[in-house]
């Protein structure tokens, strides 16, 4: 044995949707899986675990917007929808430091790790340091300094955001914090690039289309690395549809797909509002469709067409976006029971085309796996390798003592972890490293230590 590589053993190891009982899987010092045996007993030494799952990377995610969880669930006039609670979302966004960020974000990027996103991908658009400050990296630099902190993955997506919507080009008074022209945009991607630590990567992001123009777009994609994952808002409110077939002539997945070269490196966030063409179109192009089903709900969004994706064969992430549950089985769950309450029907996930399926249909596995899949696309602009071998070890370790866990049958499992006891989480491993134990990151004082201090900073300046 090579000092360098440690053991774990698994009770039951879930690779690819199948469980292996009894697996001894070894891991190498950069956390990288080097051999896994299934019905092997456990030598001295080994790590025990209980039954390990692939834990998941959150596809979309603006950290800042955590510290409003839970205190914009008021109305003050006749309507409350998106775009009021986008005013409310602002004034946080404006006023919000690069220190209080970094606190804010080592409080929300640990609570992540412990509920089994051990990667994030942050959508960043809060760049100048204020609204007319010249300074366009140290929020950025807030952002990587947390993740780094609490040691969560990250594909920092810095946004292009050049107007207030398809018609206007200029930026409103409440969003020139976010405003870069394309040769800003282009250097603070280049400087960000020299600030990056081992789990970090860049990506490209447009805001929406109603922020960016083709041109803008062009002139940033044939700048940058072809590997890089492009990340972009899509279709998420009705009135954005609307707009953008006024303005451009067409909806706004069929507009991208016809003018831009989209396909495995790219997240379409929020593909909410697509009709059946425009949904077996961005199932083809390979691209992830990335649902925040919680954040859909909170803001009233409306409902993605889940059953024609699938059939598809479109590939599809869920990401936290305003962070009101930091959960991702919970948003899997949203995801599935959104569905349900629409089609008025069970088990919409895994929907496939045969009629009589060769076995059940499990909503957990298909949920969990497409979508943990789908994360990691979107986090690194392809899609993972399938297996275990080669791949890091990522995973999160059900709570088997929790009853409805443990009386489950093994395919189940996930059911039974998704549907009914989603905080049934007894550790979390990133590359191959304990960083939470009962639903608790390691070093969890800390984390909440900055937690309080973001917190009582942005109430004392009324941001919150
Ligand atoms: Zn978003």
């Amino acid at each position: 044995m090579s000092r360098s590589q440690r053991f774990f053993h698994a009770a039951a190891l879930q690779v690819d949707g199948h469980w292996l009982p009894n697996a001894r899987v070894a891991v190498d010092n950069q956390g990288r899986v080097i051999s896994v045996h299934a019905n092997q007993p456990p030598h001295v030494g080994d790590i025990r675990c209980g039954w390990l799952i692939p834990a998941m990377a959150n596809a979309h995610c603006h950290v800042f917007q955590r510290a409003m969880a839970g205190q914009a669930e008021f109305r003050l006039g006749e309507h409350d929808d998106f775009w009021s609670w986008r005013e409310r979302m602002y004034a946080l966004a404006n006023g919000i430091t690069p220190d209080e960020l970094y606190d804010l974000a080592c409080w929300a990027y640990a609570d992540m790790l412990a509920h089994g996103y051990v990667h994030v991908c942050e959508f960043h658009y809060l760049h100048r340091s204020g609204p007319h400050n010249r300074d366009t990296t140290a929020m950025a630099e807030a952002v990587l300094a947390a993740a780094q902190a609490t040691g969560i993955g990250l594909t920092l997506l810095p946004a292009l955001y050049r107007r207030s919507g398809f018609c206007d080009d200029s930026l409103s008074p409440a969003q020139q914090r976010f405003g870069l022209s394309v040769r800003e945009y282009l250097a603070m991607l280049d400087y960000l690039q020299g600030r990056l630590r081992g789990n970090q990567r860049l990506g490209v992001c447009f805001h929406s289309l109603r922020a960016v123009s083709l041109g803008d777009m062009q002139a940033v994609l044939s700048t940058v690395p072809e590997d890089w994952p492009v990340h972009v808002h899509i279709a998420e409110q009705v009135a954005e549809v609307r707009q953008c077939q006024q303005a451009l002539g067409q909806r706004p997945v069929e507009w991208l797909l016809q003018h831009l070269p989209v396909d495995h490196r790219w997240s379409l966030i929020h593909a909410t509002h697509m009709n059946t063409m425009e949904t077996r179109a961005l199932a083809a192009s390979g691209a992830v469709a990335v649902l925040c089903p919680s954040t859909e709900a909170n803001l009233g969004d409306g409902v993605f067409p889940f059953p024609e994706y699938q059939a598809a064969g479109g590939r599809y992430a869920v990401g936290s976006d305003s962070n009101v549950t930091l959960n991702p089985a919970c948003e899997c769950q949203w995801l599935e029971y959104g569905q349900r309450l629409q089609h008025q029907r069970r088990v919409v996930a895994g929907e496939t085309t045969d009629i009589r399926p060769a076995k059940a249909i499990h909503a957990g596995d298909a949920l969990w796996l497409t979508a943990m899949r789908g994360g990691w696309q979107a986090s690194c602009g392809h899609a993972p390798a399938e297996g275990l071998v080669g791949q890091v070890a990522h995973w999160l370790e059900l709570d088997d003592d929790k009853l409805l866990l443990k009386y489950a049958s093994e395919a189940q499992r996930l059911d039974a972890f998704m549907f009914a006891a989603p905080d049934a989480i007894k550790r979390v491993w990133q590359a191959g490293r304990c960083v939470a134990e009962a639903g608790r990151p390691v070093a969890v004082e800390t984390w909440r230590r900055h937690g309080l201090s973001a917190f009582s900073s942005l109430k004392k300046r009324q941001l919150i």
